[in-house]
């Protein structure tokens, strides 16, 4: 593993006087090759105990915990716990004499920070104070424990270390070593355990222990530190030049990684956190170190690309940028002293283009190489240099962490006792998520690898932590079984998971438009079908009309699979008529009469419309014949429709290029319209506002036509707050649909407007849940309801409905009946629950596709690979959206949209790579860091 690699070249620089890159170690592997290469780079200055200034530095780490501190205040984030159970006669007043001898001879110990106007500066105290020490029963044991555990150290008046020893029994005892971060590292746990044992050995028999002086302190370290790294404004040195190194590595860094939480981030982070305690088994951990050998790497870049290919896999892009430690003991003489040595490195891997695992293994190990190259540069600095957008929601750079424990065990024992560590929570995360992994060994053989999993409960559930474990073992041994894998081959769920995606559509009752509208008149006929105005028809009347101009349709050519325009705007007119194209047999093609007239005729003639309903002062033309509503004899006989017949053919704007007509059945009709959603009332007086060329207008015709209820078509003009409130009171609407931005707006203007109304639907893009809160509020008992759906899947795909509480994302929901939802990735492949994917719609409610445009309709409409019948289809939406544990659907987004590429220094090869990457984006979005180096762009 790297460290070894690291103290061998620090055994060389002191002992040889000539630098040795780590990376020459991963090429060069034997003495020989080893010696041949040694070219004799003068070695940097050694680390020797110097003369001490009266103003003490701290080191780069120390600068920033310090700072942590004072914009925190005390707090358990950055304590590291070390809990003992210790059974058999222990000698307390000689362990409290040990703990003195050990803060004595280290001093990082009982080192305190005071500051003045120039900063920060160390103050070694000359003695720590003496162990807290308390009898405590077995009950209040674990709080006791906690509490210590917890402790916030004031580092700017006490030492960042203390010992309680708490007498549970005679011959049982808990001690807490606690050691504020500040002062302590991983790496510090072997030389502190050592010291506490050789001098509590000596305690116990009295004597003091004789042990040689440390080479260096701490202290020294902070100095040497500074004297070495030069300063970040002297071109020529360390500093500077590593630093350039890492603008550049990690320059166009995300501003953080989008994980599969389970809640939205709080814009403050509140450090909260839990563990989870894994296992991969000595079979996966033989596996990995098989594969790492073969592909000469380390067990650390095996477990860290499966880690990246998993972060990629749940969602978080293709540009995984992990934390890990380094020890940052870059030279021999520290070895045996305890303090904050180990920084973090940035490991950027790019695990783009769908790579073999191999593949992913070599990128990783160049990258990992040329860190650790680089690996001087404190964190700290690299984080107040590289200027990251600073949040207190994240954690600057990196969010996920990945350690592989190769510090010695600091292994706890003292004679004549039986020491057991216990598990010591912190209740704290100091990232997003930590995986911190160790590796066992029986007899020199691998056997198993055990983890501990540290998650942000800000973000995450455990049974989350839990599955993101579970995924990850599972990638791994696909990976490692065969590192000729793709990383986006491996199936990351389990069969029971597979099943779920493979629900098929709850099932509709299936029928056809002129069938169920003729029940509802034999069920209703003397109730209002429709309201305009002053005017009212009943069922009855709907109907007689509708047939008497289903008469002049049928001569005019119109039966099945003909179209039908009908340029009317929202009126009992409009309801008339469509009701006459369907018991004409042929569909309807709603055109905005306020739209331009070009875009009519090509709808006609896209259509190959028979002929045009429309108004008495509708100008004949588009060389079609023009039908206006009269009356006459009604139509005789009837014409056979079934569920697969043509209904309508509505048209979508189309981000790109012409307009495509969505060609809708007559059972995708008949499922909206029957969906349990509507079965509460609501329907029973519904507003009739939208253009009659818009979705939103398949709702309002005929859900209420074919649930018994009644259409209020709304009075000329926009729809205002004012206009709602007023037609609301007048007609008594008891359900209505508005767009989400009018929806916002009136949310914002007058909420109380929506008052009286049983439920208020909105949708067509996505819905403040700020809105639905202020909505909710002013309108007791009213029902707020989410629609979603693309024009493509009838209007509506999956709606979600709620009294409150609303919380951060108001979810699109569930789906409609005759509807399935899928979430995909680009393989067609389900994601894991909780993660993003794109969503697929399924079942009957799916459109044939656009009218007369095969090529533009196999591009969205695709075969589905989970249907449970044959034939089966899948609409691709172009939504991203991700399933929460409660099984509602949140809208996130469309893809296709934007790439955002942001830096400090751009190359035009970057924008042209992200470009490629994400090959259905059309715009990349490039922002420059601070100054940004680069302005060509
Ligand atoms: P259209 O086919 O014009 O109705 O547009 C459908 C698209 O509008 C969907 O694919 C979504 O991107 C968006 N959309 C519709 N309803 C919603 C909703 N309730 N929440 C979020 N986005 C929506
Ligand atoms: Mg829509």
């Amino acid at each position: 593993h790297s460290l070894l690699v690291t103290r061998l070249a620090n055994r060389v620089r002191a002992t040889l006087g000539t630098e040795l890159p780590i990376r020459t170690v991963f090429e060069t592997s034997t003495v020989a090759g080893l010696a041949a290469r040694l070219d004799g780079t003068a070695a940097r200055v050694p680390l020797r105990r110097g003369v001490r200034p009266d103003r003490l530095p701290l080191s780069h780490g120390q600068r920033r915990l310090w700072f942590l501190s004072r914009l925190d205040g005390p707090a358990a984030t950055y304590n590291l716990p070390l809990v003992l159970r210790i059974t058999g006669n222990l000698d307390v007043a000689a362990l409290c004499a040990a703990w003195h001898d050990v803060t004595t001879r280290q001093e990082a110990l009982r080192t305190v920070f005071d500051a003045d106007d120039a900063g920060p500066f160390a103050v070694i105290r000359p003695e720590a104070p003496a162990p807290e020490r308390a009898v405590v029963a077995e009950p209040a044991l674990a709080e006791r424990v906690r509490d210590a555990v917890r402790y916030g150290f004031d580092l700017a008046a006490e030492a960042p270390a203390r010992l309680s020893v708490f007498e549970v029994g005679r011959h049982d005892h808990v001690i807490v070593l606690l050691v504020h971060h500040i002062a302590g590292d991983g790496w510090s746990s072997a030389p502190l355990a050592r010291d506490l044992r050789t001098a509590y050995e000596h305690r116990v028999r009295g004597t003091a222990p004789s042990w040689p002086d440390l080479p260096v302190q701490y202290a020294d370290y902070a100095l040497w530190q500074q004297e070495t790294l030069g300063s970040a404004e002297d071109p020529d040195s360390p500093l500077a030049v590593q630093l350039a190194f890492w603008r550049t590595a990690l320059a166009g860094l995300p501003d953080r990684l989008e994980l599969p939480a389970d809640r939205p981030r709080p814009a403050v982070a509140t450090g909260l956190g839990d563990t989870l305690a894994f296992a991969f088994d000595a079979g996966l951990h033989r596996e990995v170190l098989a594969v790492a050998r073969a592909h000469g790497v380390t067990v650390f870049m095996v477990l860290q690309a499966a880690l990246s290919a998993l972060l990629t896999r749940v969602g978080a892009g293709t540009d995984i940028v992990l934390g890990a430690p380094v020890a940052g003991r870059h030279d021999d003489a520290l070895d045996d002293v305890v303090g904050f040595f180990v920084s973090m490195l940035v490991l950027r891997t790019d695990t783009s283009g769908d790579p073999s695992f191999a593949e992913l293994l070599a990128r990783v190990r160049e990258t990992d190489l040329a860190a650790y190259a680089h690996q001087d540069v404190p964190f700290e600095l690299l984080v107040e240099h590289l200027a990251p957008a600073r949040s207190a929601a994240h954690h600057p750079l990196f969010q996920v962490s990945l350690t592989l424990q190769s510090a010695p065990a600091g292994e706890f024992t003292l004679p004549g006792l039986t020491v057991v560590p216990q598990e010591a929570s912190l209740g704290a995360a100091r990232f997003d998520l930590s995986f911190g992994l160790q590796e066992h060994h029986e007899n020199g053989d691998p056997a198993g690898i055990s983890g501990l999993c540290e998650f942000s409960t800000d973000l995450f559930d455990p049974a989350t932590a839990a599955d993101l474990v579970t995924r990850w073992r599972r990638l791994l041994a696909a990976v490692l079984a065969d590192p000729g894998t793709r990383i986006g081959a491996v199936e990351l769920l389990d069969p029971a998971e597979l099943r779920h995606v493979a629900i098929p559509p709850a099932p509709t009752r299936r029928g056809d438009l002129a069938g169920a509208w003729a029940a509802q008149v034999a069920r209703t006929p003397d109730a209002v079908a429709v309201e305009d105005g002053g005017e009212r028809l009943c069922y009855r009347e709907l109907d007689r009309r509708a047939a008497v101009l289903a008469a002049r349709l049928r001569e005019a050519g119109a039966g099945p699979e003909t179209a039908v325009g009908v340029l009317l705007g929202r009126s009992a007119a409009f309801v008339v008529a469509v009701l006459a194209v369907v018991r004409a047999g042929a569909a309807y093609v709603p055109i905005d009469v306020t739209q331009p007239p070009a875009r009519t005729e090509l709808m006609l003639r896209d259509t190959a419309a028979v002929a045009v309903v429309a108004g008495e002062d509708e100008a004949a033309g588009f060389g079609l014949p023009v039908i206006t509503i009269a009356d006459g004899e009604p139509m005789a006989g009837a014409v056979v429709r079934r569920p697969d017949s043509l209904a309508y053919v509505m048209y979508t704007s189309g981000s790109t290029g012409t307009p495509k007509g969505v060609a809708v059945t007559d059972q995708a009709v008949l499922d909206l319209a029957g969906d349990p959603a509507w079965r509460q009332g609501h329907a029973e007086r519904v507003l009739q506002h939208a253009s009659t060329a818009f979705d939103a207008s398949t709702y309002e015709l005929w859900v209420p036509l074919l649930t018994g209820g009644r259409i209020v078509v709304a009075p000329p003009g926009g729809l205002d707050a004012a206009v709602l409130r007023r037609t609301i009171g007048s007609q008594g609407i008891t359900g209505l649909f508005v767009t989400a931005a009018l929806f916002a707006l009136i949310a914002e203007d007058d909420p109380a407007a929506f008052r009286g109304v049983r439920e208020v639907w909105a949708g067509g893009e996505a819905v403040s849940p700020r809105a639905v809160r202020r909505v909710l509020d002013a309108c007791p008992g009213i029902v707020v309801g989410n629609g979603y759906g693309p024009t493509e899947t009838t209007t509506f795909a999956t709606c979600h409905t709620t009294r409150g509480p609303v919380g951060e994302v108001f979810p699109i929901g569930a789906p409609l009946s005759g509807t399935a939802v899928r979430i995909l990735d680009d393989r067609l492949r389900p994601v894991p629950p909780g993660a993003p994917g794109e969503l697929y719609l399924a079942g009957t409610g799916l459109a044939r596709g656009y009218f007369g445009q095969p090529g533009r309709t196999a591009e969205r409409f695709i075969p589905d690979p989970f249907s449970p019948v044959p034939g089966g289809r899948l609409y691709r939406t172009g939504d991203r959206v991700r399933r929460r544990a409660d099984g509602a659907i949140e809208f996130l987004g469309r893809f296709d949209q934007q790439v955002k590429i942001r830096g400090f220094r751009i190359e035009p090869g970057e924008v042209e790579a992200a470009l490629r990457a994400h090959p259905r984006v059309q715009d990349a979005v490039v922002t420059l860091d601070g100054e940004g180096e680069n302005k060509r762009l």
